[in-house]
């Protein structure tokens, strides 16, 4: 397909908002994105004519629910070029995905005195699960120090692998500095010592082609609402022969297979990890949004997103006195960026009264913070439906704001 913009846009029904009467400029894409038409028509579909729950019934519209929920497992199974759908599992999202780990393999395989490595740039989601398994276990957590473009000190992390090393955690793209990390490095790495790497996609899978097998990753965790389609539900892809060694995460209906009151056997891959009922017309809207990914395609993505990081980048420099926080050579369209009289927060609320939607805060990234020595950034964080008319928009605003700070 060529790569049209114009007609990318008119798929997006929230791009024709007007917020305080000015066209919406949507900026904050890494903290969830717009979905398009079909995503939307995928929710109406089931909610309107096709409800049903999965799994359990024997009736028509249970089945085809079913057939449908099983046929998005082996769409995202391709979609991130995993071996097998049962290594699809469906989670609410990344958070969840992380804390299954944490909890399926940690709480089973690590020991006191095990360490396991982050990077310094991860989501709250990341850090938080492996701090509450450390103080269970007696493990220690190791952090991947940063350099002041916002990278992993590569040679830091090569010192941090140890004997004692018992997983790695690292995120693909961070949210806040948009540094996309080596992670095929990382993992080979890793690997030389048998160490376990997952993989925090949350960012990662909206920007660029995943494929899990090629990168070697033993988990790869993302949420669908950052990836065009809809809130509370989420993939983590693990490993078959990791999975089936693990421990279940939530405990209930579907992820067993016999219950007397004596003992239960669990269930088969990926159901184990199911309890519950999923969020069916989710994982169906799921399918929609991959599928409208595929139609626009990645190399059309990366190239035009490209093109707006070098705008962004070139347009937001020539303002006078601001600072961009994440300078990586490897970068996604993520714009971090602080300046000396305007704290983030009234710069967010100027510029919301432009029409223009960005995020200021620390976005659930303190330790990035901390490193920088700042308490917040404004970001702004694009998607292919954007435009270098709207980071044009974006400045203006912000020297519009700075006037009134001056
Ligand atoms: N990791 C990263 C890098 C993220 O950006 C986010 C969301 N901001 C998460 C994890 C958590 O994702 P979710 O809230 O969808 O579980």
């Amino acid at each position: 397909m060529s790569f049209n913009v114009k007609d990318i846009r008119k798929d997006f029904p929230t791009l024709a908002v007007k917020i305080h009467g000015q066209p919406l400029v949507y900026f904050d894409n890494a903290a969830t994105t717009l979905k398009p038409e079909s995503v939307l028509r995928a929710l109406e579909q089931y909610y309107t004519t096709g409800t049903s729950n999965v799994h359990r019934g024997v009736h028509y519209l249970s089945e085809r629910a079913t057939a449908n929920f099983e046929k998005s497992r082996d769409k995202v199974r391709d979609f991130i070029h995993a071996a097998k759908s049962t290594e699809i599992i469906f989670t609410r999202g990344t958070t969840e995905g992380i804390n299954l780990v944490a909890h399926g393999y940690g709480r089973k395989f690590l020991k006191k005195g095990d360490e396991i490595l982050i990077s310094g740039m991860e989501h709250h989601s990341n850090i938080v699960p492996w701090q509450i398994l450390c103080d269970e276990v007696g493990g220690n957590l190791k952090v991947i120090p940063l350099n002041d473009d916002g990278d992993i000190i590569f040679e830091e992390f090569e010192k941090l692998l140890s004997k004692k090393t018992k997983f790695v955690s690292i995120v693909y793209i961070s949210n806040s500095l948009g540094t996309i990390n080596p992670i095929k490095k990382v993992i080979d790495a890793a690997h030389q010592f048998n160490i376990p790497v997952l993989i925090d996609g949350a960012q990662a899978i909206s920007h660029q082609k995943i494929d899990v097998q090629e990168s070697g990753c033993d988990f790869f965790a993302f949420s669908a609402h950052k990836l065009f389609g809809p809130t509370g539900v989420g993939v983590l892809y693990g490993k078959a022969e990791l999975l089936n060694q693990m421990n279940p995460y939530q405990s209930g209906g579907d992820m067993i297979s016999s219950v007397t009151f004596e003992k239960t056997t669990y269930n088969i891959l990926p159901y184990k990890f199911e309890a519950g009922t999923p969020n069916v017309a989710g994982v169906i809207a799921l399918s929609a949004a991959l599928e409208y990914i595929e139609k626009v395609g990645y190399d059309n993505i990366v190239a035009y997103e490209h093109d707006l990081l070098e705008y962004g980048n070139k347009v937001l420099s020539e303002i006078p006195n601001l600072r961009i926080i994440g300078t990586a050579r490897e970068k996604a369209a993520i714009f971090s960026f602080v300046l000396p009289n305007i704290h983030p927060h009234d710069l967010g609320t100027l510029v919301d009264e432009d029409g223009v939607a960005i995020r200021t805060g620390h976005h659930c990234t303190q330790p990035v913070m901390k490193h920088f020595n700042i308490p917040a950034t404004s970001r702004a964080s694009l998607a292919f439906y954007n435009t270098k008319e709207e980071i044009d928009i974006l400045a203006k605003s912000i020297i519009k704001a700075m006037k009134l700070f001056p």
